[in-house]
């Protein structure tokens, strides 16, 4: 691609810089020998002179220290797919702070953060674009499921530490060789062939997590097992592997899978590899749940585009959705393993949901609809309407609570009715909750008429001073 002036910075990766003249007829350029020419010319096409010369010159930095520099994982499968991708992740086979610490010294406005702790560094440049650097590394698992012990390593032991062929393969980006592609598993052409492979027979025996993951990339990439990683996948599954993981590592992993947006075709490959267990007894009834799967991920962008400031775990929403048909006790068993913070309320929505319909039904004031609404938690209001069509009168119920009810409050707080001479105690509570009522069901509708609604009740003397 020759243009007159070099191409901005892609800084945000999220957004693809599209076709090419590489991917005339597929995006993956056919399997064999990947010539460092052809990978400069597709990091220069794909995502820009700007971000190659990025590439460039922390490959320069890195190799003056003696330190080679990888361009690695995710970032290699997006860039041969020619995808968009969420994060640049480069792999320095040495000490990453000292690279990260000239990077800032060397490369205007460009800071680094170091993370001790993983030995990990990030490389904040002034538009906001990022990357991350992690040292090579060797791991060697301790027992099936446990975390690993990590010791420094090479390019090559980095790459086999990885989850899947696709995933492990690595850009030199030092001056000498730019450009050389390093592909040991064959990741390109099981990307070509749409295959998802382990590295080795034990990888879903180390590291559970990495099944979960494996489905991630299989929906977002279409991906099919390979037949011995089926193998190896029904073998983890006949050894109960995920019975070895803990509840926070496993959570972590369904929490992403919730977050996915086609989460129904994953609720499917769920099924497909036979993993229903991890987050429910499989439904009897499919299409039906996957279709309310489906409004529910309505329902939490509704919510998102209406209160766009106002944290909501989707996460919740989805699983209250999961779980209405399953015996409480199931879910209960689930969220006691789960470092799940709405958990709690999770079983408590459980429970409402099932009474709601009718309780909603009889409610013939405002107030004691809104006070339905309130016994929910906010992912629970959501997964009730995702129950029920656009046009349904629950549906609006809970559409009107949100809009209108949910932030409407009393005009006289506490405060306000001591000034007027009411005692403080349990007695006023009451007084300011009937006073809340009185305003959703509309009899008030400030300080004023408050007041007067309160003379009228005779909660307050007739006369005022
Ligand atoms: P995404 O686009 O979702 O970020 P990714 O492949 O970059 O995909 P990350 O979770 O960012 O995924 O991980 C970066 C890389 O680290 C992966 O490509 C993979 O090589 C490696 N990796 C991450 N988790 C594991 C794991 N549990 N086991 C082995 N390798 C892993
Ligand atoms: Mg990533």
């Amino acid at each position: 691609m020759t243009t007159d002036k070099p191409p901005a910075v892609n800084s945000d990766p999220l957004i693809s810089t599209g076709h090419d003249s590489l991917d005339a007829h597929s995006a993956i350029p056919k399997a064999g020998h990947l010539p460092a020419a052809q990978i400069r010319q597709m990091l220069q096409q794909r995502w820009g002179d700007a971000l190659l010369e990025r590439l460039h010159a922390i490959g320069r930095i890195a190799a003056n220290l003696g330190t080679p520099a990888y361009l690695v994982g995710g970032s290699v499968r997006d860039l041969l797919q020619n995808h968009p991708t969420p994060d640049v992740d480069l792999a320095i086979e040495g000490d990453v702070r000292a690279v990260a610490g000239a990077c800032s010294a060397e490369l205007s406005g460009v800071q680094c953060t170091y993370h001790p702790q993983f030995g990990t560094a990030i490389l904040q440049y002034p538009d906001g674009f990022q990357l991350d650097l992690a040292r090579c590394r060797i791991e060697h698992y301790p027992a099936p499921a446990a975390l690993p012990e990590v010791q420094p390593g090479d390019i090559q032991a980095d790459l086999i530490r990885r989850d899947f062929t696709i995933n492990a393969m690595a850009i030199s980006l030092d001056p000498e060789n730019f450009g050389d592609f390093l592909d040991p598993y064959g990741g390109r052409e099981d990307l070509q062939h749409s295959l998802l492979r382990v590295l080795h027979p034990l990888s879903f025996l180390d590291d559970p997590t990495r099944i979960l993951r494996g489905l991630r990339f299989a929906v977002r990439f279409q991906l099919q097992l390979e037949i011995d990683t089926r193998g190896l996948l029904e073998e983890a599954l006949a050894q109960d592997i995920f019975a070895r993981l803990s509840g926070a590592r496993l959570w972590r992993e369904l929490k992403y899978l919730l977050e996915l947006t086609d989460l129904p075709a994953a609720l499917e490959k769920l099924g497909a590899w036979q993993l229903w267990t991890l987050l429910r007894p499989a439904p009897l009834e499919l299409e039906a749940l996957l279709a309310r799967i489906r409004r529910g991920q309505q329902e939490i962008k509704w919510f998102h585009c209406h209160f766009s400031g106002e944290k909501l775990l989707g996460a919740a929403v989805l699983l209250t959705i999961l779980w209405r048909d399953v015996p409480w006790a199931e879910a209960e068993k689930r969220l006691h393993y789960w470092p799940l913070a709405e958990g709690c309320h999770i079983l408590n929505d459980l429970h409402r949901l099932s009474e709601m319909p009718v309780a909603l039904a009889k409610a013939s004031r405002p107030s004691a609809v809104a006070r339905l609404w309130e016994s929910l938690s906010l992912p629970g209001m959501l997964a009730l309407r995702a129950e029920y069509p656009e046009t349904d009168a629950i549906t609006e119920s809970g559409r009107y609570y949100l809009l209108k009810q949910r932030g409407l409050t009393s005009p006289l707080n506490g405060k306000d009715l001591q000034a007027m001479g009411l005692a403080p105690g349990p007695q006023l509570g009451k007084v300011l909750r009937r006073l809340h009522d009185a305003r959703l069901d509309g009899a008030i509708k400030d300080k004023e008429t408050a007041r007067q609604w309160l003379i009228r009740q005779g909660i307050l003397p007739a006369i005022q001073p």
